[in-house]
C-alpha cells in the first residue's frame, strides 16, 4: 500500500501519452522527450508533444549519444 502523501505534491496524475505511438508513460517520465510540435505559420500558442524514449531517438536522435 502506498502512501500518497509521500508521493510529492500532487497526487495528480502525471501519465504521458505519446504523440508518435500513443504509448502511455509511467509517472517519472523516464526518458520521455518534451518536444514544441506547434507549426509557428498557423499563429496557434505553443504546443508540446511527448515523446516515447523510442519514438525520441528515431524522430531526433535523443538523447544524444555524441
Ligand atoms: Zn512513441
Amino acid at each position: 500500500m502506498r502512501d500518497r502523501a509521500n508521493a510529492g505534491a500532487s497526487t495528480a496524475q502525471h501519465h504521458a501519452i505519446c504523440v508518435e505511438c500513443g504509448r502511455v508513460s509511467d509517472d517519472r517520465w523516464r526518458g520521455w522527450l518534451a518536444e514544441r510540435v506547434d507549426d509557428p505559420e498557423t499563429g496557434e500558442p505553443p504546443q508540446v508533444g511527448l515523446y516515447c524514449p523510442e519514438c525520441a531517438e528515431r524522430e531526433f536522435g535523443w538523447p544524444r549519444r555524441r
